[in-house]
């Protein structure tokens, strides 16, 4: 497209599709081969290299390009200077925080959704039929009921976020969406001290303040104490608080810690509070029936929210929270303006049902790469894959813990490796400081991505396992990369 010489008129015909279709074709065609072959060779290269100056500067001073610079300009800019700096998550040797990998299907899933940019608010179309049985699904493998509401969202936080805000709705005790939080006492919500920190955004966002997220200490297996949790809801009754909901964590960022789920649920039920599962990767384990168990009670859970982009290995962003009731869930966010009323037929049948379900109105058809990889791939298949990482990460911390002077330093309860470094020469703060170097060298040296933490105030390196493109060969060089680190330290 080039700019007219004088400013358009109605009779102008200017629009942002290609002049030359057969042009673009022949680029478009180039950035999937392109794509592809970067994905597919994606082991040969180290899997961070930190951005050249040249190119970070070339990025960082761009002016706005008002005039047009061509499609294959632009595009040789992005494959020269973007693509090959990412935080490397895509990488077989990727094991740090929580991330996902994306799937070559799940690209041109994103692909095809974005060719259809299709409005899910709802609408009378195909893809509002395909987010709906994907949510059936979803709701199926975690065994919530078939007919469960659901939504899905662009990650754990907000799908967290969507859940919280119905619990509030639902056990606040008043009319919270007319009085705002002055209408009545001060709320409580219930979370492990390894709670992620969404909990604590989520509350300060709602105004309820960071002092009504109230943290039951976790024990040595890193899961909340119900018996703590009881008596903190009974001292904030007695206190003049009005406790609201328990959030039970499967699968703690930290470690992979799962609560006790069904003793959670008890609690839930003898307090009449919500009971909220932050399932954001952990809940994954509900699809190999081999796992499931590890996660039992979350199926008691009136809601949960779990991502697809982390431990489901689908390209970001996909998360999904469900509801078991539709009503309680639609009520928490529904407004209908006269220019979104279901008129029973048209387009607009069957009203909006996702923009009563969260906070966003126009939203993309996330549902599509969920749709593509489940019928392609087969859930049998993505559960093997999740079972692969949890055998991985078990092996891993037996081996690394014969490391000299390794220590494994919270158990592994699902995917994740926490372990440092304690030579018994060193103080804890050394022993902290050579731990992060360790780490960092890991990372720099372009052999894999692991992250650190904090265990029980220690640094610790973290593995965390949810990469489908990992075999034991990488752990294998990822633990002969530790001993030559240490070597070249010592
Ligand atoms: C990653 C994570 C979240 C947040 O999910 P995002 O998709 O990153 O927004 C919440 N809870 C837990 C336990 C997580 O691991």
């Amino acid at each position: 497209m080039t700019a007219p010489d004088s400013a358009p008129s109605a009779q102008s015909r200017l629009t942002l599709d290609p002049a030359d279709w057969n042009a673009f074709r022949e680029l478009a065609h180039r950035m999937v081969d392109d794509s592809l072959e970067h994905l597919r060779t994606l082991g040969d290269r180290a899997p961070w290299t930190p951005l050249p100056a040249a190119t970070r500067a070339s990025l960082a001073n761009e002016p706005l390009p008002r005039a047009a610079q061509g499609a294959d300009a632009a595009y040789a800019q992005f494959a020269e200077e973007v693509l090959p700096y990412t935080n490397g998550n895509r990488h077989p040797r990727f094991w740090g925080w929580i991330q996902g990998n994306g799937t070559p299907l799940g690209m041109m899933a994103d692909m095809l959704a974005a060719g259809m940019n299709a409005h899910l608010a709802g609408l009378d179309q195909s893809p509002k039929l395909v987010e709906l049985k994907v949510i059936e699904w979803l709701a199926e493998l975690m065994g919530f009921p078939k007919n469960s509401s659901g939504v899905l969202m662009s990650g754990g936080t907000m799908a967290n976020l969507v859940g919280l805000a119905v619990a509030r709705h639902a056990r606040c005790g008043f009319d919270l969406r007319k009085e705002g939080l002055a209408g009545g006492p001060r709320l409580a919500v219930y979370a492990s001290t390894e709670v992620h920190s969404w909990a604590q955004k989520c509350v300060e966002l709602f105004g309820m303040g960071s002092s009504s997220l109230r943290k039951v200490p976790a024990g040595a297996d890193m899961r909340m104490n119900v018996t703590a949790l009881k008596r903190m809801i009974a001292d904030d009754r007695a206190a003049g608080l009005r406790p609201i909901c328990v959030i039970g964590t499967a699968g703690t960022v930290n470690s992979g810690a799962i609560d006790d789920l069904n003793g959670v649920a008890d609690v839930c039920a003898a307090e009449n509070l919500w009971f909220h599962v932050d399932g954001a990767f952990g809940a994954l384990a509900a699809f190999s029936p081999s796992l499931k168990p590890l996660v039992a009670g979350m199926d008691r859970a009136d809601s949960l929210a779990f991502d697809l982009h982390k431990w489901g290995y689908l390209p970001y962003e996909i998360a999904c929270v469900l509801v078991k009731d539709r009503a309680t869930h639609e009520g928490t966010f529904s407004v209908t303006p006269s220019y979104l009323t279901d008129e029973g037929r048209g387009v607009i049948a069957g009203g909006l049902p996702f923009a009563d379900r969260g906070i966003e109105l126009t939203r993309n058809f996330k549902a599509l790469k969920v749709w593509l990889s489940f019928k392609a791939h087969g859930v049998d298949a993505i559960a093997h894959v999740i079972e692969q990482n949890v055998a991985q990460a078990q092996a891993f911390g037996v081996a690394v813990a014969t490391l000299p002077d390794a220590v494994v330093a919270a158990p592994v309860s699902l995917n994740i490796v926490c372990f440092r470094f304690a030579p018994t020469a060193m103080s804890a703060e050394q022993q902290d400081a050579y731990t992060k170097e360790i780490l960092l060298r890991v990372q720099e040296s372009g052999l894999a991505i692991v992250s650190g933490s904090k265990i029980d105030g220690r640094y610790v390196i973290r593995v965390a396992c949810s990469n489908h493109r990992t075999t034991w060969d990488d752990f294998e060089a990822l633990l002969a990369g530790l001993a030559r680190i240490r070597s070249s330290i010592a």
